[in-house]
Order: structure tokens, then C-alpha cells, then sequence
């Protein structure tokens, strides 16, 4: 088995790289080594400079844009944007509803959405998490009810990660409460700016507003703005969230942030020498670095295709990169939060400086809230107990 990449992907890293160091603005860089979250425009500047080289639609065919790029290049450009550190592209468009409209709109839609989603002209947003219905999605009670050539849709969404910013949500909503739960799904594509769509903020435990409650109080939506057909909306959220898996493991932005907590340790003193000098904090890095190793050999395996999913079931390498990537994302940010030490602690995310020099300590305070905010990574994107059962039932063939 070889896992080396070939000298024709390490030139694709160097362009990559080059790329990026000229043309990422200064002040993004900054922001996000620091720790804090990109801000909108952070993500739309970086998605459109990406765009121009079809890298923020990267598996996307070429013919709607894309970049037409090999799963391997695709996670060297994955890797080297976590690395820089840059604001991936805007997953909602580039990873979700992009390739969906691609496979399952209609002309009008691919013709209308796709230029727009490719370039963040429209930002979407994701509408599938309700209240009682998040692992088990297919719950999901908020009702579509047919009325000449639209739908009138009434319920509440939660979780959803900037609502508040969005031009247009993907939906999913029950067209045919007599089904079986999967059957009676339906995909709409809603715009934010209809009436009766109400959008609340829910604060983090890092003190941000990444997330909201929707409410939707007999909002109307055109037959027109349906994704597929009526009722099959289950098989494209299925589709939707099996899409581009490349990134999952998250290996750049976790050696991104080791590699931030190794050059801050370089600074901060522990007994009258630098941190960097401490055994305990050796030992923490090289053991997240061998567990990092791993995680990018199995990387590499899975995006090389030498481990494929058989029978449509979920890919259970799938569910490993997702446990283990965000265990060590996590793990990373709590060692940059140990680096800290208790000046982390003083966290308020106004007072955070992006200036590493200023041993004021003041940059010390975004670190914490990243920290709390990694927690989440383990929810996200299929909660990690739930990939669990997934490696359980495969290992048990069932
Ligand atoms: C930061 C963040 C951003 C998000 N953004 C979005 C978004 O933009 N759009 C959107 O639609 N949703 C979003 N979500 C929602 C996310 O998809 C759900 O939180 C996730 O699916 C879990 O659902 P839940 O919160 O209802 O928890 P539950 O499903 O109620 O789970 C609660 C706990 O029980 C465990 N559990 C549940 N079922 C089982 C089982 N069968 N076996 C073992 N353990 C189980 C879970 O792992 C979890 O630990 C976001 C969530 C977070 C945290």
C-alpha cells in the first residue's frame, strides 16, 4: 500500500500553499490564529478568492464551476486552508446544498442557485435539527401543507448555525404525516425573508452567536422552490450528509493548533524556563502528535480509496475520522487552553487581543472560548456516540 503522496500532489500542496500566503488577507489570518471565529465577511472574502480558482466548489464538476480536483488534492487544499489558518469554504453551500441541487434540482434551480451558491452570493443556511428531533432526524415534526402552487410550512428548527446571516435555508419538512417517518420528508428551499420566519438567537458557551432557534408560522414557499420530488426529500439528506468527507477528520486545523500552542510555548515561562522545555508538555504534544500521525495515515487510506463502503451502509472509516478528528481538534485546543494556563481562564471574548506579542496575556483570552467551543464538534455533523454505533454494528457485521 502506498501512502506517499506523488510529486505531482506535492507541487498541487506548494501551488496551494503560495496561493494562499499571497493572497490571504493579513488581518483573517490573524484573527483565526488567535482563536476567534471568522466573521461573515471573513468567510465570504476567502470563499470568493477560492471561487476564482473553482477551489471553493472543489468537488464539484467542472462543468458547474468546480474545480474538478482528485479526492487527494482535495484534502491537500483542505489541509493547507486549516493550516494557514483561512476560513474553509462555506460548508452549507459548497459541501451541501451545491452538490444536491447538482444531482437532484431541476434546470431552473441549477440554472438560478448554483452561480450564486458557488460565489456566496446567497448564503444558506441548514434547517434540519428540531427540538426532539437531532440523532434521530427522521422525527422531525415541522409540517409542509400543500395550497395551489405553494406550500405553507409551520414548525421550528433549532441549532441552526448562522440563521441569522442567511439569505435562504434548505428545509426539510413533512409533506405526508400518514407515512413511515423517512417517507413522508420533503427538501424546500426557503427564503430567509419570507414572512412569518421568525429567527432567534441562541448564545454559546464561548459567548458568540453561531446558532439559532427558526420559527416558521405558516410561511408560504413555492411549489417551485422543492429540491427533487415530494415526499423523497429523506434519500437527499442522506445524500447531502455523505458529501465530501475529505475534511472530516479536521487533520490540518488540529496540527494548526498544535502547532500554535508549540510556538506559544516558546514564550510563556513555566519555572524559570520556557514551557516548551516542560516534560509534561512534551509528553502532551508528542502524544497528540503520534495520535495525529494515525489519524492522517487513515486519512490518507480512506481518500485514496482503498477503503470504500459496501453496500451503501454507512462507511463506518467514515465515523473513525469523524471520533478521532474531533477528539484530537479537542484535545489540541485544551493544550493551547494548558498553555495559557489560568489567564485563560479571565476569558471574555471582547477583551481578546490577535497581537501574540502583547505577553500581556490578552490574547490568551480567546482561547478559552474556542476551547468550550470545540466541545461542540463532537455534536455536529452526527454526535460522535452515534459514529460509535455505527464502528459497533460494523464490527459486528450487522
Ligand atoms: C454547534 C452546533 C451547530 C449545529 N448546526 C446545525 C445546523 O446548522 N443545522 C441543523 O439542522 N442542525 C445543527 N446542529 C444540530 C446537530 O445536528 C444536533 O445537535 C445533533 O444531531 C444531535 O442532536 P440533538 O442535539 O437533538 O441531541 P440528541 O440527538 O438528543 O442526543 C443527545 C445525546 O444522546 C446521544 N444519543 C442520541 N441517540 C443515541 C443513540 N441512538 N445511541 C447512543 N447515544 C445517543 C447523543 O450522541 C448525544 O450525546 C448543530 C449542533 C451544534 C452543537
Amino acid at each position: 500500500m502506498d501512502l506517499q503522496l506523488t510529486d505531482k500532489e506535492k507541487r498541487f500542496r506548494e501551488e496551494v500553499r503560495v496561493f494562499i500566503n499571497t493572497q490571504l488577507p493579513k488581518d483573517i489570518r490573524e484573527r483565526l490564529r488567535a482563536g476567534h471565529p471568522p466573521r461573515k465577511d471573513d468567510i465570504v472574502c476567502w470563499h470568493r478568492v477560492l471561487n476564482t480558482r473553482g477551489w471553493a466548489t472543489a468537488h464539484w464538476p467542472k462543468e458547474y464551476g468546480g474545480g474538478g480536483l482528485s479526492p487527494i488534492e482535495r484534502m491537500i487544499l483542505a489541509e493547507e486552508i486549516f493550516l494557514a489558518p483561512a476560513p474553509p469554504p462555506q460548508v452549507f453551500n459548497s459541501n451541501m446544498i451545491g452538490p444536491v441541487i447538482i444531482h437532484f434540482g431541476n434546470e431552473n434551480q441549477k440554472r438560478h442557485f448554483l452561480p450564486k451558491i458557488a460565489n456566496l452570493d446567497l448564503w444558506f443556511c441548514q434547517g434540519f435539527s428540531e427540538p426532539g428531533a437531532g440523532s434521530d432526524l427522521a422525527s422531525l415534526r415541522t409540517q409542509a401543507r400543500r395550497d395551489g402552487d405553494d406550500y405553507v410550512v409551520t414548525g421550528q428548527k433549532i441549532w441552526t448555525t448562522s440563521a441569522h446571516q442567511a439569505d435562504w435555508m434548505f428545509c426539510l419538512v413533512r409533506t405526508d404525516p400518514q407515512a413511515k417517518k423517512q417517507m413522508g420528508i420533503s427538501m424546500l428551499l426557503i427564503d430567509m425573508q419570507s414572512a412569518g420566519i421568525t429567527v432567534r438567537p441562541i448564545i454559546s458557551i464561548d459567548g458568540h452567536h453561531h446558532l439559532n432557534e427558526v420559527f416558521l408560522d405558516e410561511v408560504r414557499v413555492p411549489v417551485a422552490n422543492r429540491v427533487g420530488e415530494e415526499n423523497k426529500g429523506w434519500d437527499y439528506a442522506k445524500f447531502l450528509l455523505g458529501q465530501e468527507r475529505t475534511g472530516i477528520a479536521g487533520v490540518g486545523r488540529t496540527r494548526e493548533r498544535l502547532a500554535y500552542a508549540k510556538d506559544l510555548a516558546t514564550r510563556v515561562m513555566s519555572g524559570g524556563a520556557p514551557l516548551t522545555e516542560d516534560p509534561s508538555f512534551r509528553e502532551r504534544v508528542s502524544l497528540i502528535e503520534a495520535d495525529l500521525k494515525a489519524l492522517e495515515i487513515t486519512q490518507l487510506r480512506v481518500v485514496s480509496g482503498q477503503s470504500t463502503s459496501e453496500s451503501g451502509k454507512p462507511d463506518p472509516f467514515t465515523s473513525i475520522l469523524k471520533v478521532r478528528g474531533t477528539e484530537l481538534y479537542q484535545a489540541a485546543c485544551e493544550l493551547l487552553c494548558q498553555v495559557a494556563g489560568p489567564a485563560a481562564l479571565a476569558a471574555q471574548p471582547e477583551e481578546a487581543s490577535t497581537d501574540t506579542r502583547d505577553l500581556g496575556l490578552r490574547w490568551a483570552a480567546a482561547l478559552a472560548p474556542a476551547y468550550f467551543y470545540s466541545r461542540a464538534a463532537s455534536i455536529y455533523g452526527g454526535a460522535n456516540e452515534i459514529q460509535k454505533n455505527i464502528l459497533a454494528k460494523s464490527a459486528l457485521g450487522l
